[in-house]
């Protein structure tokens, strides 16, 4: 039985476990595990201390203490913690000490939690399988031969291997979502700028939020929660008056844009998903029809802004700043070979796209358009948001597929269809369990996603809590 944080931090209170006896889980799970399932790329040796700290302090003060105080928690590999290695998966950054810890890191300190190490992922966090990462890939726990979806996937099979009851991933185009839904954790991408994305290594910054994975949403909203507010240091997050109030109900209008599942979704998942609805019927939610024709346009427009950001946000990797450093005769020799070396292949691929849609002869017929769509996404969802309170679809069209399964990168690309016009458009996304589909004789789990409008994160949780948690 997987723990929760609110199991634990009821025993630690309640003087039944302690801090140090759920590291020492934590540390026997990797030890058992992760040599299969290579969840993390880094553990921590400073972990028994902190939770003496710890234990000492419950002991202390009991009930009266951080919120977090004692949880282990791992953080994705990019994600800057001052001191320790963060490599974002990449061979370029695998010598790179960070210098400095990333806000989120701060208020998860501050909050009681002990990292326990760092997990692997897509180069970059660039794909939805962790193939990507230049240290081999990720197995997913429920089914070693299947990948746990990417790109935070060390994070969710570090959860879902039971090693902690939390991870933090990034999501820039479905990162959180996908790999809780391949491996059947709670996972929430904020409305943009709700979480500082300072300190944390940028793929597409106007798309990037962290969040946590998770196995209940209870746990989600309190992880999220101290990680989140506004922070001097990134000028795009929000305060609580940045949105208009986005109010809670007992009883919720779903909106379901059919068209949208129409191709590409397997039939068991969209059993589960109908399962699902009926479900919200029973319990008194209303589910209407509605349509979002250009959410289909979001892959294609993602796939055009992404590399676009990437490209721009990757020029700092130079050889000379961070990380590896080739010689060559000469500066130019310097960059070019340093990246050369230290970049893989999809890594590449998406700066070259990029750095080809922002040329200047090409700029308006790709970049210019696929921000005008998204701008035009914007307004749709903002128009459907006065009909409905939530959306709803899968959260990936398929469960979890094989190692090796997706070579081509478009039909990678594709696993992304459902979650990408999310972050196009900025808004929060709570994905949980929805239930298991079977395939050659392995229950595989799926997610269902509830998109809110900007600004409707405590909506969300407070939904996913009553359907989710109480199930
Ligand atoms: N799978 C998507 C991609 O490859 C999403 C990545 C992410 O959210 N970091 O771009």
């Amino acid at each position: 039985m997987k723990k929760t944080i609110a199991d634990l931090r009821s025993a630690f209170i309640a003087g039944t476990s302690t801090p140090v006896k759920a590291i020492e889980a934590a540390l026997a799970v990797i030890k058992e595990q992760d040599g299969e399932i290579h969840a993390f790329l880094d553990v921590y040796d400073d972990v028994v201390e902190a939770a003496e700290a710890a234990t000492a302090l419950y002991k202390e003060k009991g009930n009266d203490t951080p919120p977090l105080l004692g949880i282990p928690v791992a953080l994705k590999s990019n994600i800057l913690i001052k001191g320790k290695r963060v490599t974002a998966g990449s061979k370029i950054l695998e010598k790179y000490t960070a210098v400095y810890d990333a806000t989120i890191v701060k208020r998860l300190r501050e909050a009681g939690a002990i990292f326990i190490g760092a997990t692997n992922m897509d180069e970059f966090a660039m794909g939805g399988s962790t193939e990507n990462s230049a240290f081999g890939p990720t197995r997913n726990p429920v089914d070693t031969a299947r990948v746990p979806g990417g790109s935070s996937g060390g994070s969710a099979a570090a959860v879902a291997m039971g090693a902690v009851p939390v991870a933090i991933g990034t999501d820039t185009g479905g990162s959180i979502r996908q790999p809780a839904s391949f491996c059947g954790l709670v996972g929430f991408k904020p409305t943009y700028g709700a979480v500082s994305r300072y300190g944390l290594i940028a793929m597409g910054s106007s798309l990037d939020q962290a969040g946590p994975l998770t196995n209940s949403v209870t746990d989600a909203e309190l992880v999220h929660n101290v990680m989140a507010g506004a922070d001097p240091m990134d000028a795009t997050t929000i305060t609580e008056d940045t949105y208009s109030e986005v109010p809670l109900k007992e009883t919720y209008t779903f909106g379901v844009p059919r068209h949208f599942m129409a191709d590409g979704v397997d039939e068991e998942v969209l059993q589960a998903f109908d399962a699902h609805i009926e479900l919200l019927r029973a319990a008194g939610h209303t589910i209407v029809d509605i349509e979002l024709p250009l959410f289909e346009q979001g892959l294609a427009a993602y796939y055009i802004v992404m590399p676009a950001e990437v490209s721009s946000n990757l020029a700092r990797f130079d050889g000379i700043r961070y990380g590896l450093s080739a010689e060559a005769d000469n500066l130019l020799g310097v960059y070019e070979k340093s990246r050369a070396e230290g970049f893989g292949k999809e890594v590449k691929r998406r700066i070259l796209l990029g750095t080809y849609v922002l040329s200047s002869g090409y700029y308006d017929a790709y970049y210019g358009k696929a921000e005008l769509v998204r701008t035009m996404m914007r307004r749709e969802l903002a128009e459907t948001f006065k009909k409905v309170d939530i959306i709803l679809t899968p959260t990936a069209p398929t469960p979890a597929f094989k190692l090796g399964e997706k070579e081509d990168p478009l039909a990678m690309y594709r696993q992304d269809i459902f979650t990408v016009p999310v972050n196009l458009t900025g808004v929060p996304t709570l994905s949980f369990p929805m239930g298991t589909v079977e395939q050659e004789g392995k229950q595989l789990p799926v997610g269902i996603q509830y998109i809110g409008p900007l600004g409707g994160d405590k909506r969300l949780f407070s939904i996913g809590k009553k359907v989710y948690d109480t199930r």
